[in-house]
């Protein structure tokens, strides 16, 4: 059995921290079912002290120039990719998604985070705005304290895109992972602390919703950033509002993909795997309603379920395996019941649809086709490896049925022509758009939803507008003119 134990549950001012009066949250490994470590949920003593910490460092981290926090962060990028292979084993045992995927897309994204705002942060400014002889100009500050909440999906990578553009701001952070996932969250501040960020810059704490809440609502808290649910999404930016903290949401998503009969039909079905089964389906901006012109859904359909044929499933550990477990026991049932609700209301399963007799949480890909606009799996946010093939005629009846939803976090199409892929796309509600590609999420670019998918966005230089906050000094260089 492997053994994943960290030194403590917490990592609180520059080390581990234990509190065993905390209630025991059990870190059980996808693949087995075992319990590889056991951790306990923050007690409110252990809130405060990282809530503190988080306070006391405000003034030095901020104090320090934009390019000595960023050599810092750019350190810690480099310390992430030297560790890749332990950084990647550790997440592997922390989601179940197979070392195939964590060795390129978790520690390394969480390194491109911090390389990319460690180099931004020597370059944030102000402005000077001339105005006659007067002037403004303006200064760039730190929010102050940020909360950082995170899904159990990418643990490594949420909790780098929000610590990166944070302390590249001259922010702290005390950052909450999901209680499903707590293990790599405790690396990365382990690894910004051996970089060299002061104690007390990069908190983490463990714990369920209400440690969440107890963070979201202490008042010392400037702004709050979540990766989860449109529920948990609604209930944090109320509480936010209490003391008008800032916000970045990142929630949930139904996001179609639409494949007209011009689209090279093997990019497509390529783009269909990656926008529904990588990470086994557990990934918010996932296009899982896939609109086929219906000229060509036969011959997509069949040559999809002929790739799904070659999934590799097993070992997560093993590098040849490309299709890993369920992150849980609990998630695996969600989706079983989306499964059978897809079947009673009249969809045929084309592929798929059951859990894999072996020891783990394994659930085959699945593919629905026959899905109308009004069932169940093509209005809900599944979060599992479940693919509905929706057909369609013309394009702009499958536009106005791609929007016909209340998220808004991603969109794709697939298709030669070049002028209706853009039509396509100013027509999308959603905020992450993508043109013969899927799932692609480069730091570089914005990341974000629109309408219920979110609120703000993550990555790219707009990132540091959600970080930080412009103080506005207007200098009078002449006499004062008043009315009386
Ligand atoms: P979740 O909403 O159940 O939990 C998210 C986090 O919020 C967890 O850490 C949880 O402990 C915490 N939380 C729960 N209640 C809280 C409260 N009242 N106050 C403060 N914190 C609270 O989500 P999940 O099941 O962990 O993740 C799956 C969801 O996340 C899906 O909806 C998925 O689409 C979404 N997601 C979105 C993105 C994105 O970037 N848009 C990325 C990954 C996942």
């Amino acid at each position: 059995m492997p053994n994943a134990q960290p030194p403590a549950s917490h990592f609180i001012d520059g080390r581990y921290v234990e509190d065993t009066a905390g209630a025991p949250i059990d870190c059980t490994y996808a693949a087995t079912g075992e319990v590889i470590a056991r951790l306990h949920a923050a007690t409110p003593a252990i809130v405060e002290q990282a809530l503190a910490s988080a306070t006391r460092a405000k003034a030095e981290w901020a104090a320090m120039t934009g390019t000595q926090r960023g050599r810092i962060l750019r350190r810690a990028a480099d310390i992430l990719r030297e560790r890749n292979h332990d950084l990647s084993v550790l997440e592997t045992l922390d989601t179940g998604k197979p070392y195939s995927e964590t060795s390129v897309a978790d520690a390394t994204s969480g390194a491109d985070a911090l390389e990319y705002f460690g180099g931004l942060a020597g370059s944030l400014t102000g402005e000077h705005i001339q105005l006659g002889d007067d002037w403004v100009y303006t200064i760039r500050e730190p929010l102050g304290l940020c909360v950082g909440i995170g899904a159990w999906n990418y643990p490594t990578q949420i909790a780098c895109w929000k610590g990166a553009p944070a302390l590249a701001c001259g922010n702290t952070m005390v950052f909450k992972p999901s209680e499903t996932t707590p293990l790599s969250a405790l690396k990365v501040a382990e690894i910004l602390t051996e970089a060299g960020a002061p104690s007390g810059v990069y908190n983490v704490v463990q714990g369920m919703g209400d440690v969440g809440a107890a963070l979201v609502s202490d008042p010392r808290v400037a702004k709050v950033s979540l990766t989860g649910s449109v529920p948990t999404g609604r209930k944090i930016y109320a509480a936010a509002a209490a003391d008008m903290k800032h916000v970045t949401m990142e929630l949930g998503g139904k996001s179609p993909l639409v494949i007209f009969a011009d689209a090279d039909i093997e990019d497509a079905v390529s783009g269909a795997i990656l926008g529904n089964f990588y990470s086994t389906g557990q990934v918010c901006s996932n296009g899982t309603r896939v609109f086929v012109e219906r000229t060509i859904r036969e011959a997509f359909v069949a040559r999809l379920v002929e790739r799904l044929k070659g999934v590799v499933m097993g070992d997560p550990l093993d590098p040849a395996t490309t299709y890993g477990p369920m992150v849980s026991e609990r998630q695996l049932k969600i989706v079983e019941g989306f499964i059978a609700k897809g079947i009673e209301e009249g969809a045929t399963l084309a592929h798929g649809g059951k859990r894999v007799d072996r020891p783990g949480f394994f659930l085959e890909p699945t593919v629905f086709t026959a899905v109308t606009d009004s069932m169940t799996i093509a209005t809900d946010e599944i979060f599992g490896p479940v693919l509905s093939v929706l057909d369609f005629d013309t394009e702009d009846e499958v536009l106005a049925r791609a929007n016909d939803t209340p998220f808004g976090l991603a969109a794709g199409v697939f298709t030669k022509d070049l002028a209706r892929a853009h039509r396509m796309v100013k027509g999308f509600e959603a905020g992450t758009c993508y043109i013969n590609s899927y799932n692609l999420a480069p730091v570089e670019a914005p990341f974000g939803g629109m309408k219920l998918s979110g609120v703000g966005r993550e990555n790219s230089k707009l990132a540091i507008n959600h970080y930080s906050q412009m103080k506005s000094v207007y200098v009078g260089m002449g006499p004062v003119e008043a009315p009386f």
